[in-house]
């Protein structure tokens, strides 16, 4: 497609884009290209019509991470080819808009399972290289990031790069976890991890307080492989963070009696109904009725105490990679129970040495405030090398509001309070989930350096600046940005 002068967007294209949680939107001209050519011709529309352009993966950013208002949004869903496997050393080579889901459905029987999952298997591998998503074992394995050996990217200029620890290196550590900020992920190589059984060996284990639950990961995360912990976000005084451990372990060869049946798809996949009978697709309807401060209430306190009776019983129990990976997906849409104004999540990552301290603060202020999160998971986490990285040697704890159009305001005020315990406490901020932060805490938590290394490699990838997003604009471009005193702290 050749295109001259000054190309006017076609009204077809205009779509109402919505961020994961729906508490964000925006309406774009949305391009489906299905080959590099489609794509170099969206950058050549978007630059000859003077707007920006967007990189959307599956949209399962919460916030507005993917949405680009009145501009372009580039959706690389059909980029979907897995171009080359090889079962032997496990090392595969897929288009960047391959779901998590094709990609396990494809490795497993082959006894192989990604390193690093998120936990819904529906988002891209385009999106999680760009946001360097976290498993719930990233203090094992790092992030995703860590597991791709190279890339390769289309720069604005039009220029294809292949990217590797070796090869462009400054690229490599940039771009993933760059927020698709500096250009687009065509092809991805990740190595994969090879796995005995399609179980996993689950433990869980009942935590009467965050600190209980913070020893237990200490202790244990030197041997497991997995832990997340689930918190009870309504609990207060002596309760305060009290929850359930998952711990869960790949089993060794020799472990699984059969693992020829159990690595089979058909064993893995999630069942359409509860108890044989409610088709699941309706399941967040009957939700609906619990998802506010009384209903969680009651629901917490349920799941808490189930709980502690299970672990009298010391009960491990085996579970499918996909039942344990992908919890989220058990019940299809559970974010419409939330109601039309939808949820933000909200995910702060802080230093071992203050997470605990600084979480009862968060969990506090929220409780104080009449926001209890709905849903809180706290996972450990290690550095890592990537330059917008949000990994610490310590913890993060994810909290989810509702949204309506009445407590807005208030949650948003909220989470400036909940930032600056995060930022007294030396910790991070995670793109993927954010629609709250501020530029000014953006540019402190990163960094001077790291904030101007990053603004340098943008300017040379994307010289006439044709990348951006709402989250782009409202985190590095905002008058407040602008004016921001950059501070350095170590980290
Ligand atoms: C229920 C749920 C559970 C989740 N659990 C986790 C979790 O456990 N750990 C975790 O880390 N995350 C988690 N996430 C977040 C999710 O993994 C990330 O937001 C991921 O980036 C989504 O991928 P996507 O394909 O939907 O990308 P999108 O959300 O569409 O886009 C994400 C970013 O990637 C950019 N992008 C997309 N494709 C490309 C490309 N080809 N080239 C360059 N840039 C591109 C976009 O511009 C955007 O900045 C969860 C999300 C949900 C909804």
């Amino acid at each position: 497609m050749g295109i001259e002068g000054n190309y006017i967007l076609p009204s077809q294209n205009l779509e109402l884009v919505e961020g994961w949680g729906m508490s964000s939107d925006a309406v774009a001209y949305v391009f489906r290209p299905s080959t590099l050519q489609g794509i170099r011709d969206v950058f050549e529309i978007a630059r000859t019509s003077g707007r920006s352009i967007a990189f959307r993966g599956a949209g399962r950013s919460y916030g507005d991470a993917a949405l680009n208002s009145e501009n372009v949004v580039l959706d690389l869903t059909r980029f979907s080819r897995i171009l080359d496997w090889n079962p032997d050393t496990g090392i595969i080579r897929v288009e960047s808009g391959v779901t998590i889901r094709q990609l396990w459905e494809y490795i497993l029987p082959d006894g192989w399972w990604p390193p690093v999952v998120p936990g819904t298997m529906f988002p891209t591998l385009g999106g999680c290289a760009s946001m360097n998503i976290h498993g719930k074992n990233n203090f094992r394995v790092g992030p995703i990031g860590d597991h791709i050996t190279e890339f390769e990217i289309l720069l604005p200029t039009g220029e294809l790069r292949r990217c590797s620890r070796q090869e462009n290196p400054d690229l490599f550590y940039a771009a993933i976890g760059g927020f698709g900020m500096l250009g687009c992920f065509i092809t991805l190589t990740i190595r994969m991890k090879k796995v005995y059984s399609g179980l996993m060996e689950v433990e869980p284990i009942n935590t009467p307080s965050l600190d209980a639950m913070i020893r237990i990961f200490e202790e244990r995360m030197e041997r497991a492989d997995y832990l997340v912990g689930w918190i009870d976000g309504v609990a207060s005084g002596k309760n305060l963070g009290r929850g359930v451990i998952h711990e869960a372990n790949y089993l060794k060869p020799g472990d699984d009696p059969n693992p020829a049946q159990t690595l089979r798809l058909d064993y893995q996949q999630l069942p359409d109904t509860i108890l044989g009978l409610l088709p699941k697709s309706i399941l967040w309807r009957f939700m609906r009725p619990f998802v506010n401060n009384a209903g969680v209430r009651f629901v917490n306190l349920a799941k808490f105490l189930s709980s502690r009776i299970l672990d009298r019983g010391g009960k491990k129990f085996r579970q499918s990679h996909a039942a344990f990976a992908f919890l989220l997906d058990y019940v299809p849409n559970w974010k419409r129970s939330y109601g039309v104004g939808g949820l933000i999540q909200y995910q702060s990552f802080i230093p071992e040495a203050h997470a605990a301290g600084a979480f009862k603060e968060q969990l506090t202020l929220a409780q104080r405030a009449g926001f209890p999160p709905y849903l809180a998971v706290f996972k450990r986490h290690r550095r890592d090398d990537f330059l917008m990285t949000h990994g610490v040697d310590g913890y993060s704890l994810a909290l989810d509001f509702r949204i309506t159009k009445k407590n807005r305001r208030a949650i948003w005020a909220l989470a400036a309070k909940l930032d600056q315990v995060v930022l007294n406490a030396g910790g991070r901020f995670y793109f993927a989930k954010d629609s709250t932060l501020s530029a000014p805490s953006v540019k402190q938590y990163l960094g001077e350096s790291a904030v101007r290394k990053f603004r340098k490699l943008k300017e040379a990838c994307d010289p006439d600046g044709i990348l951006e997003t709402n989250l782009y604009r409202r985190l590095f471009q905002s008058p407040e940005a602008a004016d921001a005193e950059p501070v350095e702290h170590a980290r």
